[in-house]
């Protein structure tokens, strides 16, 4: 069935969840092309960071355009043919998308498969942008921004101690999207020092108010990243932001399930909100996907420091990501949208039962990553069944909006990897 067929039969069936949000998971699991004209308008604006996974369908090899240096890092659709509410989606290049972004005489415009869909708008960079720090590392590369400008990114370490076939998660490209990005020549700061850290918060700290929120994070450590495990390593960085910026920015923290003392290590430094990453729920996909947590950790352990992180930090402030789709992926992956459905919302009743809010990051198969090779996502309508089930159960347990990413609802949310938080009523609703 041609694409834009496939999303007005979902929207049909499914008129509780707004067209917005449909267009939006198509786009997030097929990614976007960008014609010539279009990406000269773009370059003006502000472009991807690669903040830390590649999040692209191509590798940069792939890119006949450039697009990797010229393409911005999120679009905000509204208007068109279907009257969009603005939506915000981060921008995952694919050049044989169906979805194309075209230049209507400098005007942009949403495309798939020639017909338009929306109009695009872009954000403009901010100031701090263009400057570098002391030792001529561009801010970009030290502390980006995502989320429509909400949130400061800060990958403090760009590769991960999960290695190889064994170990590495098989949906992530963080360890060879770190080596093509330094092979096309970006600046791209393996490990960052607390120092550049502070260096480039003063700057932002001095010219923005835009950002409200920041999260440290990289990949995970097993052993010893600079003498220091990874307790040591991490909580280092919030500590140093916190004593010099206290509750600037609402703090967050995306490592592995810690131990409880480690857990209460990283509140005690100020930390408001802890992403231990789940991933996946299903038990043998979770052991198959994610092998190094599931050997170095476990599943079980997991889950068990999840529910004592609850009890440090209060359970809606911790929060898990669950990377949708992935359990449709694969020779391992279940077959049927109903079974993984099922297997999902089990996992949310677990968590949500317990006032544990997980989030989405809407799966971008990178074929820099194993699970991604093939580059097919999961089908459309499992992206939109999800979040109607993540809806629903939200409100069966009368959650709030998870904290730390801006107002949720249509046209409010500025979360773009996932349509999570457009689903969610916006609170003048609640
Ligand atoms: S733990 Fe897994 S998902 Fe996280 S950076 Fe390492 S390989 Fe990637």
């Amino acid at each position: 069935m041609p694409a834009l067929e496939q999303v007005e039969c979902l929207a049909q069936s499914y008129p509780d969840l707004p067209v917005e949000v449909i267009f939006k998971e198509d786009l997030l699991r097929r990614g976007m092309a960008w014609s010539g004209d279009a990406l000269e308008v773009a370059a003006n604006y502000k472009r991807k960071a690669y903040f830390i996974f590649s999040f692209d369908m191509v590798p940069i090899s792939g890119m006949d355009q450039g697009e990797n240096t010229r393409a911005p890092e999120e679009v905000r659709l509204t208007g068109g043919a279907f009257d969009f509410k603005p939506v915000i989606v981060s921008v995952r290049l694919n050049p044989v998308s169906p979805y194309c972004v075209e230049s209507d005489d400098g005007a942009l415009v949403l495309k798939l498969d020639g017909h338009p869909i929306a109009g695009v708008e872009l954000q403009h960079s901010p100031a701090y942008y263009a400057r570098t720090l002391a030792n001529g590392k561009p801010i970009t590369d030290i502390a980006p921004t995502i989320e429509w400008g909400y949130l400061l990114y800060l990958t403090v370490f760009r590769l991960c101690q999960y290695f190889g076939a064994q170990e590495e998660c098989r949906f992530c490209d963080i360890n060879e999207n770190y080596r093509q990005q330094r092979k096309a020549g970006r600046p791209y700061t393996s490990v960052k020092s607390v120092e550049e850290i502070l260096e480039a918060l003063e700057i932002i700290a001095a010219t923005d108010s835009e950002s409200k929120a920041y999260t440290v994070t990289g990949g995970s450590i097993t052993s010893k990243l600079e003498g220091k495990s990874e307790i040591d390593f991490y909580v280092q960085y919030p500590e140093a932001i916190e004593k010099r910026f206290p509750r600037k920015w609402i703090s967050k923290v995306v490592v592995q399930a810690l131990p409880r003392d480690e857990v209460q290590r990283l509140h005690d430094a100020g930390v408001q909100i802890y992403h231990p990453n789940y991933e996946v729920w299903d038990k043998n996909l979770f052991e198959t996907l994610c092998a190094g947590k599931a050997r170095y950790i476990g599943r079980e352990q997991w889950i068990r420091r999840i529910l004592d992180a609850a009890e440090v930090f209060g359970p809606e402030h911790v929060i898990p990501n669950f990377v949708a789709g992935i359990e449709m992926a694969g020779p391992t992956g279940f077959a049927a949208v109903d079974e993984a459905i099922a297997s999902t919302s089990e996992g949310l009743d677990f968590f949500m039962s317990r006032g544990i809010s997980p989030r989405f990051t809407t799966w971008c198969p990178e074929p820099l990553s194993v699970l991604g090779r093939d580059r097919r996502g999961a089908p459309l309508e499992y992206h939109v069944r999800l979040l109607r089930a993540y809806r629903d159960m939200h409100a069966k347990y009368s959650l709030p909006a998870p904290p730390g990413y801006g107002n949720p609802g249509l046209g409010q949310a500025v979360f773009s990897v996932s349509s999570f938080m457009d689903v969610l009523p916006h609170p003048s609703s609640c």
